[in-house]
């Protein structure tokens, strides 16, 4: 199968998107691919089979987990080298983001196959694209580790990020690592709690992270089932410009005539004239 549709090419691995909860989130060029290839490589067969009776597709299937990964990686480059089509599918969303499936992809690039991806459902985009926040930049940042300690100084590393950040987490761990974003980024940033995206119990909340906490322990409901953080960067250090520009003016008022003296304040710290002058004749007249 081409990019633009039609049957499935011989010696290519196609990785498929398929829906992060609500079955019907399958796009027709996945349906078509899965229906079209000779073997279908999945994380977790019974999970995908769900989803392939569901739309009527019958398809060879594989396991693909992440424990056998590497040996599956051999097996579907034999596969694609004896010329047969393959479809790489993960139990939900996109193979490879948070999902095994990269080896594989290495293993098929490595020795040289046709590696074509059939975007789709993403739980990341999913949450980044009803968060309202402006994603001009954001950082997918996963799962953070589950131990307190490392997973409280990989926040550290990132609590002078600019850019969004977006974390995956399962429903144990929710309370304690949206405690510890607040700990770490402090408690005035902004953060979206997706959770089941796409599924009955969808349920988004955007607060301050310092409210996080009691949003979650408002309802046993809220800490259930699977999780998207979208959490806002680092903010911009604003330079208090005229605490700089006052001791840019002490300094120079020391040594220049007050006229002098402003016109160079203005060129160095690129503040106003009126305000440097006021703030000059204040300076001088506290001397
Ligand atoms: N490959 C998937 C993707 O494209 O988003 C991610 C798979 S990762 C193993 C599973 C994690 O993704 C979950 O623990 C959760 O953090 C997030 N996730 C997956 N589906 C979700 C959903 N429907 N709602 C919220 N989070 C979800």
């Amino acid at each position: 199968m081409s990019a633009g549709g039609g049957t499935a090419l011989p010696g290519t691995l196609y990785v498929v998107a398929t829906p992060i909860g609500n079955l019907g989130d399958v796009t027709l060029r996945a349906l078509e691919v899965l229906r079209s290839v000779d073997v279908i490589a999945a994380e977790d067969t019974r999970i995908t089979s769900k989803l392939l009776n569901r739309h009527g597709v019958a398809g060879r299937l594989i396991a693909v987990h992440e424990h056998n990964e590497r040996r599956a990686a051999e097996t579907v480059a034999g596969l694609l080298a004896g010329g047969k089509s393959v479809a790489l599918v993960s139990d939900a969303g996109t193979p490879g983001i948070a999902d095994p499936g990269a080896r594989v992809v290495a293993a098929a690039r490595a020795a040289g196959h046709v590696v074509v991806p059939v975007p789709g459902a993403n739980a990341a985009a999913a949450a980044l694209s009803a968060s309202g926040f402006e994603a001009g930049r954001f950082l997918f940042c996963g799962f953070l580790p589950s131990r307190a300690a490392e997973r409280r100084r990989v926040l550290g590393e990132l609590a002078g990020e600019r850019a969004l950040m977006v974390f995956y987490e399962a429903p144990h761990r929710i309370k304690d690592c949206v405690a510890d974003l607040c700990a770490v980024f402090g408690g005035a940033r902004e953060v979206l709690i997706a959770r089941e995206l796409t599924k009955l119990h969808e349920t988004l909340h955007r607060c301050r992270l310092e409210a996080a906490g009691e949003w979650l322990q408002g309802d046993d409901h809220r800490r259930r089932g699977e999780f998207v953080l979208v959490v806002e960067g680092a903010p911009e250090i604003v330079q208090d410009a005229s605490a700089g520009a006052e001791d840019v003016l002490k300094t120079l008022l020391g040594e220049l005539p007050l006229k002098q003296a402003v016109a160079l304040a203005v060129k160095l710290t690129g503040g106003n004239r009126n305000e440097l002058y006021g703030l000059a004749l204040k300076l001088k007249g506290e001397n």
